[in-house]
């Protein structure tokens, strides 16, 4: 059919999973035009993916949200560990904290991705008129390379076509089942619980798409982004593939009420039996618990071909949890949502067109669920690429910055796949015997490998390499396939890791709790990173009572302040001067010895508007209620010297350095952005 109606639009993204949704969410704070089509009639109501790390959570902070995950979410604090004994009877071996003590501070918690997605969806519509046109397909695609260079123009078309409510069902991967003993097994939809009320809007929209079935349109794009899943229809379009094993292991997934007298059940446990397999036991909100199992592909397939998925229910499942479970009894009460699934571990080989067209999520790289990474690394990546694409369109940066998509987040997918790979063969494997047992595995093998998963499987540990945005030696971001984005010698701008010793230039800003100079109170230093497209330079001034240091920040001050300055040059005319580059000072007290004026213009900025800005200036200092955050020490920096810091707007450290060290700060943000100067290109959006 020939389109019938014709669209233009910034950033066309396709797929409304946690990926396509946090894109949209981010892209709903910059005001650019964003459409966000889904294929399924509805967002997603149970089961799927359920774990958060505790990076997530910081992020989901960033964006206002992260409080309705943490109250409602079921938080794990320790994970146990249970082996067979020398008498083949599982037991409990070992307890470990589930996150690493002090590591960030918000810890994992589960709650299911149907709700994420809400929340998403609330703050988007919050931000935005930007709404998930659901039962909407892509049926067609032109890139013009032509255009491909020009970021004004648009060399995407697509052609979307508007299914009918039957056709835009979701394809449930559970089916109406009773189990053995004649329980009823939830299936399909009637028990959504708690989840109804939110939930009216998808409803009533999927009726109105009806009435929409089978137009067409066609879209013209300035950026495509593929947020469509393992089998993703952008990536086909590109020709672009997945790298790695196809043939694996099949998960079975049981989320149920649990009615049992095994004593850690709402603990996070890995349970090794003697040759029964190993389970992974997940307590979960709502007095539900989720079962992973891991079957052999091999004992379903032959020849190392698809497995037989329709061959798996959930008494198979349950079944096999009895058995590892043994002696302990399992049965439940009720069953929420249950799943089996064949993973590949794979990577996609590219990640961007042109850095025109971009996929994100599963549509690049799949493993198992062991870890709970799934949602969070494809969450992530599009945290990565969101605020890149919004300075771009803007006009603020050059377009160069985008292909440090690619070679940030690819690295991040190949970690995620070897960590898998690894982690896998540990847990699926049967327990060493003795340490004559080579086939075996070693339990204290897998308690490391535990411990350290821990830190990768808590999104801290993302440390991006040397790039435009990342000022440190070594590396670039990835090697070795052509996309090393160094920038040129001239640029080449140094950081001085020894001035924070703590803060790692690449990994995201830790956090410590600092006060407001003006009203005393306190705050965790992430709180004020929030992500609404901000550069910001953190001055950590020291000790503002030796006169040399306040010497430095005058002169830092008048610098910044000078019309000519990079800070003025970068910010469009007619925008408040924190809007594209925001400047933060943390002084090492005390409190009282400072007034707020004091300090140069530049560090609270004023308008006839809104009179000083109260709330850029902070102190390392006791607080009245919330003790003394010790900011400082714990970033390894030396009061009576100070550091300056130029964090990312998604919160990663670029470049750290002496506090008065203007020149290179501007040589910095002159390796990717725009002058706004006069006769700057007028910002079309
Ligand atoms: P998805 O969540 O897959 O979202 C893709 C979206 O794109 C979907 O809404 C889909 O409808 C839409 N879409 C697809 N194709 C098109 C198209 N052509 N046009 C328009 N829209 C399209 N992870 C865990 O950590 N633990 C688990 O227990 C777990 N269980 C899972 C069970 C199942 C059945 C599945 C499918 C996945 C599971 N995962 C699990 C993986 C986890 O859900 C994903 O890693 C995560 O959702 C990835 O997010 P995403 O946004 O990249 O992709």
């Amino acid at each position: 059919a020939l389109p019938t109606t014709e669209g233009q639009v910034d950033v066309l993204i396709v797929g409304a999973g946690p990926a396509g949704l946090m894109l949209a969410n981010w892209l709903s704070r910059t005001g650019l035009s964003t459409r966000i089509v889904d294929k399924r009639g509805t967002k997603i109501f149970n089961g799927q993916a359920d774990g958060l790390q505790c990076r997530t959570l910081e992020i989901f902070d960033s964006f206002d949200f992260a409080h309705r995950v943490w109250r409602e979410s079921n938080h794990m604090l320790e994970i146990c560990l249970w082996n067979p004994d020398e008498n083949g009877q599982i037991r409990r071996s070992d307890r470990i904290p589930d996150t690493i003590p002090g590591i960030s501070r918000f810890q994992q918690v589960v709650l299911h991705q149907g709700r994420i997605e809400r929340f998403f969806l609330d703050s988007i519509k919050k931000h935005s008129d930007i709404d998930v046109e659901r039962g909407v397909l892509p049926t067609a695609f032109d890139f013009d390379d032509s255009k491909a260079a020009d970021f004004n123009d648009y060399p995407i078309t697509v052609t979307l076509r508007t299914l009918s409510e039957e056709d835009a069902m979701p394809q449930q991967q559970y089916q109406h089942q009773k189990t053995a003993d004649g329980q009823s097994i939830a299936s399909d939809g009637l028990f959504r619980s708690n989840l109804t009320a939110d939930d009216t809007d998808d409803l009533v929209r999927a009726a109105e798409t009806n009435a929409r079935a089978d137009q067409v349109e066609s879209v013209k794009a300035k950026f495509l982004v593929g947020c469509d899943g393992a089998h993703s229809w952008v990536r086909q379009q590109l020709g672009f593939k997945l790298e790695g094993d196809s043939t694996d292991y099949i998960w079975g997934v049981l989320d149920i009420i649990p009615v049992t007298d095994f004593p850690d059940i709402r603990q996070r446990c890995a349970i090794h039996s003697a040759s029964a397999g190993s389970v992974m036991v997940i307590p979960r909100e709502n007095k539900l618990v989720r079962l992973y199992i891991q079957l052999q592909a091999t004992e379903h397939a032959q020849g190392g071909g698809k497995a037989d998925r329709s061959r798996i229910t959930p008494d198979m499942i349950l079944q096999s949890a009895q058995r590892i479970l043994h002696p302990y009894k399992l049965t439940y009460s009720y069953c929420d949502w249950w799943t089996a699934y064949q993973i590949g571990q794979r990577v996609g080989d590219q990640f961007s067109l042109h850095e025109r067209v971009f996929l994100a999520g599963d549509a690049v790289h799949t493993h198992s669920p062991k870890a709970g990474q799934g949602m969070n690394v494809s969450m992530q990546d599009t945290y990565n690429l969101g605020w890149k694409l919004a300075h771009v369109l803007k006009g603020y940066s050059e377009g160069s910055l985008l292909k440090t998509y690619q070679s940030e987040r690819r690295r991040i997918a190949r970690d995620l796949i070897e960590f898998d790979h690894r982690f896998s063969r540990l847990f699926s494997g049967r327990p060493a015997k003795d340490v004559m047992d080579e086939e075996g595995v070693s339990m204290e093998e897998f308690k490391n490998a535990f411990e350290k998963g821990n830190e990768f499987a808590s999104g801290i540990a993302v440390n991006y390499g040397a790039s435009v945005i990342v000022a440190k030696e070594g590396d670039s971001a990835e090697q070795g396939d052509g996309t090393d984005v160094r920038t040129q010698e001239s640029h080449r701008v140094v950081s001085k890791p020894q001035l924070a010793t703590a803060i790692p230039v690449g990994k995201r800003m830790p956090s410590f709790k600092v006060l407001n100079q003006s009203d005393a109170r306190p705050w965790h230093l992430q709180e004020l990173l929030k992500s609404n497209g901000r550069w910001r330079i953190i001055v950590f001034a020291g000790q503002l009572t030796a006169p040399q240091n306040m010497q430095r920040m005058k002169q830092l001050g008048a610098r910044l302040g000078a019309p000519s300055s990079f800070l003025h040059q970068y910010t469009p005319a007619g925008q408040p001067i924190d809007s594209v580059i925001e400047i933060l000072t943390i002084h090492a007290g005390p409190r009282t010895s400072l007034e707020l004026l004091d300090l140069p213009e530049a560090f609270h900025p004023y308008s006839e508007q809104q009179g000083w800005d109260y709330w850029k200036v902070f102190v390392d200092d006791q607080s009245y209620h919330e003790g003394h955050g010790q900011a400082y020490m714990n970033y390894g920096i030396d009061p009576s010297r100070g550091a300056s810091l130029i964090i990312r707007p998604d919160q990663y450290v670029s470049w750290v350095g002496e506090v008065d060290d203007y020149d290179e700060m501007a040589r910095f943000f002159s390796g990717f952005m725009k002058p706004q100067t006069a006769g700057k290109e007028v910002d079309a959006a």
